[in-house]
């Protein structure tokens, strides 16, 4: 399977879907994540912070946004490293989306076309609305891209339709930032990321100049992985809502996660996670 990631940030990818990504990664797939912008903007955490000091580093204080941006790119090539994601491709458009963009599109398209992955994994585009309105145009961006991409004409574009299979949208978390977001269970997929869990935590430590490394990466696995775990019945998941309705020939079975519903709670539970992942 050929699987492409398009977020708006270097570290959307590893958040929201990085242990999905190690399992598809270990299987023997190929995994193509496209970043749309530098994201120096958001969580400039090292430098803004440097900045509030009273006598700042003037090295870190000098930072333009091409230097953090910059950061921000080495910090996601480890971090990809670690999950075992083949090809990074950073579009390092300036952070400051405001719509869909057409070129944009177009760049995606393209992209979509290079690729041809069978299916696309992306923010769920209500989440979060407001705070953070880039995560929705991404998602906007990603589907205009692929839809685009199935309407190639090779006599008019150069360029062949090319059809992706499924968008698996990144789930809804159970609390919403803002009153426009959605929220809730209504999550259609989870994939247990347990026997991975570790290497996610280890890519979201590569990313120290947004403060995620160390105790907020733990905080994230715990909270966000370990609640939709808890939905999924085990002990880490990551969460996904299917774009399309899937079609098949029988109703599909799959094993639901811990049987016992007497000891289920106990067997999704059994890891500590800052215990096993100390800081590093
Ligand atoms: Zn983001």
């Amino acid at each position: 399977m050929k699987i492409m990631t398009i977020y708006a940030h270097p570290a959307d990818t590893i958040t929201n879907c990085g242990g999905t990504l190690a399992r598809h990664a270990d299987a023997g797939d190929e995994i193509v994540a496209v970043i749309l912008t530098h994201g120096g903007r958001i969580h400039p955490n090292k430098y803004a912070e440097e900045l509030r000091k009273e006598n700042p580093d003037a090295a870190i204080a000098a930072a333009g946004i091409e230097e953090i941006a910059e950061n921000k790119r080495e910090e996601l090539r480890r971090a990809a490293e670690i999950i075992g994601i083949d090809t990074v491709v950073t579009l390092d458009h300036d952070d400051v989306m405001v719509t869909v963009q057409p070129e944009m599109v177009e760049q995606v398209a393209r992209l979509v076309a290079e690729h041809t992955p069978d299916v696309v994994i992306c923010d769920y585009p209500h989440n979060t609305a407001v705070l953070s309105a880039s995560h929705t145009l991404a998602t906007m961006t990603a589907i205009a891209a692929i839809e685009r991409a199935g309407m190639y004409l090779k006599n008019v574009d150069d360029q062949a339709e090319v059809d992706v299979q499924q968008i698996f949208l990144g789930g809804y978390p159970s609390f919403a930032n803002d009153a426009l977001s959605t929220y809730g269970q209504r999550n259609d997929l989870y994939v247990d990321i347990t026997p991975v869990v570790g290497r996610k935590i280890a890519a979201m430590d590569c990313f120290e100049s947004q403060g995620y490394a160390g105790l907020f990466a733990r905080k994230l696995i715990e909270s966000n992985n370990g609640e939709f775990g808890r939905a999924a019945g085990v002990n880490f998941a990551e969460a996904f809502v299917r774009y399309r309705p899937e079609t098949h020939e029988l109703l599909p079975l799959v094993p639901r996660g811990r049987e016992d519903v007497l000891t289920r709670h106990v067997a999704y539970s059994q890891i500590n996670v800052r215990d096993q992942f100390p800081l590093p």
